[in-house]
């Protein structure tokens, strides 16, 4: 039997990380993935396929929309190759998924293909082709998650479907009821609008992108509006049938009545949940929550001393770097080392167009928490660099401490806002007061300039150019 320093259950991001950190450290690693294909729901049904399709429909929507007024013109209809679009989009994550490859063999790390299932809390059964079992004294948990159903909702994966189905559909979808106005359906949704279908949403919450600030819901939905995406907030969804080809979703509107809407298909992105099916993590004396989350500690530890747990299958944000920050952070831990995470510093980005990312606090929470703040707000149209791209929609917000000027939270829609959001992580990390940054140098013309804007607004409201 092979016998491991570190055995690590799932290859997401979380796992894969946790992998090359271990072998980093000398450890003797081994990678479990019950898939042929190495990198979980991130590389190859989450974050890269959706980055690709939404680039991809980007190009279209400005081929489309944009060119003429930048005076390209082209001769005869512009047209949609789904076939390609989708297979261009498998090439990418089949490129990436390889790389994984690449660095478990770089790193001396065994992969072993077959679900792994706890026999005691240092042995494992890997069920493949073959039944293998291995040995390891540290165990990391990183088995991520699925997506989320409601109890009433028959997922026929054809007309009634998930995020994994909608990254390889077979046609444009005419009209796509969208369950769910969180990151899923508005960047899956507005794939599909772009391409040409209708899209409706129906948001059970009084906001579209609930749990980030306020502000950013408002600003992104007058947006998704303005491009036809019809959003419907406060819908409680009760029914979905398939009638053939049709899917009818029944919901109860704000004022109680009922609202019956009428599509071809229907995605269900109502959150995901961790996934532990066949682990048998009772057998190693991990312990799971009510919530079906691995219990752990600070330390990531589970209520099994040698056996730890990262990414989606514990509490906190469902991310692809958080995954990553916790894989690092443990395998550090193994080898004796204190690391850190701040998880208030994880930025959170929604890859619409115009983008939406924000790090540390909300307006909401500064309020709850009863912490005096003060607000700077600068809108990306006021920018040269936004003008010459025609990218005029959003603003930057920085919130920062009314007595100190530390910033407490940064927030922004607007072009590239995914990219700019790390320029208020590193303020953030190294505390920076709102004039620090309204002091540094910001290139011209770039969108981030926002950024300096809103940080001298939040000083002592002197942006320079509003
Ligand atoms: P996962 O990536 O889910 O990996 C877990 C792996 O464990 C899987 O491969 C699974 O097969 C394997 N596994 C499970 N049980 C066993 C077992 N018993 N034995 C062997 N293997 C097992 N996040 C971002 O940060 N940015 C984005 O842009 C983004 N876009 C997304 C888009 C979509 C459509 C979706 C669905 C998700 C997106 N996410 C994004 C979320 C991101 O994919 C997850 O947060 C991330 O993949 C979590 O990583 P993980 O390592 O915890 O788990
Ligand atoms: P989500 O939590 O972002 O959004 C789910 C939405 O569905 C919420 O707004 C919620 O209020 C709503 N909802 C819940 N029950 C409902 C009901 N009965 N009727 C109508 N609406 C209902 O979840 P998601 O969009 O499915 O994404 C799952 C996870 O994947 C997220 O946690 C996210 O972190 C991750 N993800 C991240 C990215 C990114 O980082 N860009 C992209 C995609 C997914």
């Amino acid at each position: 039997m092979n016998s491991y320093d570190v055995a690590i259950i799932g290859s997401g991001p979380g796992g894969y990380v946790a992998a090359i950190r271990c072998a980093q450290l000398g450890m003797k690693t081994a990678l479990i993935e019950k898939y042929p294909t190495l990198g979980g729901t991130c590389l190859n049904v989450g974050c890269i396929p959706s980055k690709a399709l939404l680039d991809s429909s980007h190009h279209y929507e400005h081929a489309v929309k944009d060119f003429e007024a930048h005076g390209i013109e082209i001769p005869g209809d512009v047209k949609v190759n789904l076939e390609k679009m989708i297979a261009r989009k498998q090439a990418v994550v089949d490129q990436t998924t390889g790389g994984i490859d690449f660095l478990m063999k770089k790193n001396n790390i065994d992969v072993y293909e077959g679900l792994g299932t706890f026999k005691d809390a240092t042995h494992i059964v890997i069920k493949g082709e073959e039944t293998t079992e291995i040995e390891a004294k540290n165990t990391i948990i990183a088995t991520g998650s699925k997506p989320a159903n409601l109890p009433f909702i028959n997922i026929d994966k054809e007309r009634i479907i998930t995020s994994t189905e909608a990254l390889k559909l077979k046609e444009i979808p005419k009209h796509m009821i969208v369950i769910g106005g969180g990151v899923i359906g508005l960047e899956l949704g507005q794939v599909y609008k772009r391409l040409g279908a209708e899209v409706t949403v129906l948001e059970y919450l009084d906001r579209i992108i609930p749990t980030m600030d306020a502000g950013l819901s408002k600003e992104l939905n007058k947006v998704l509006k303005k491009q036809k995406i019809k959003i419907n907030t406060s819908h409680q969804v009760k029914s979905v049938e398939r009638k053939g080809d049709e899917v009818i979703v029944k919901a109860n509107n704000k004022k109680g009545e009922e609202v019956e809407f009428k599509g071809d298909y229907c995605l269900v992105s109502v959150g995901r949940r961790p996934y532990t099916d066949g682990l048998n993590a009772e057998a190693a004396g991990v312990k799971l929550n009510a919530k079906g989350q691995v219990e752990v500690n600070d330390y990531l530890q589970t209520s099994a001393s040698n056996i730890y747990a990262i990414g989606d299958v514990v509490k906190g944000a469902m991310l692809a770097h958080k995954a990553e920050e916790e894989g690092v952070f443990v395998a550090e831990t193994i080898a004796g080392q204190k690391p850190h995470i701040d998880y208030n510093l994880i930025p959170n980005v929604v890859y619409t167009w115009p983008e939406v990312a924000a790090v540390g606090k909300t307006e909401e929470q500064l309020k709850e928490a009863g912490i005096d703040y003060k607000t700077g707000q600068f809108p990306m149209r006021a920018l040269g660099r936004s003008r010459a791209s025609m990218d005029l929609d959003g603003f930057v917000k920085v919130l920062a401490d009314k007595k100190t000027d530390e910033i407490l939270g940064v927030h922004m829609v607007g072009a590239r806002a995914a990219d700019m959001i790390a320029e208020a992580v590193v303020a953030m990390e190294f505390r920076a007061s709102a004039e620090d940054v309204s002091r540094m140098s910001h290139a011209h013309p770039t969108f981030t300039e926002a950024i300096k804007e809103a940080a001298l607004a939040a000083t002592d409201d002197r942006a320079l150019h509003i």
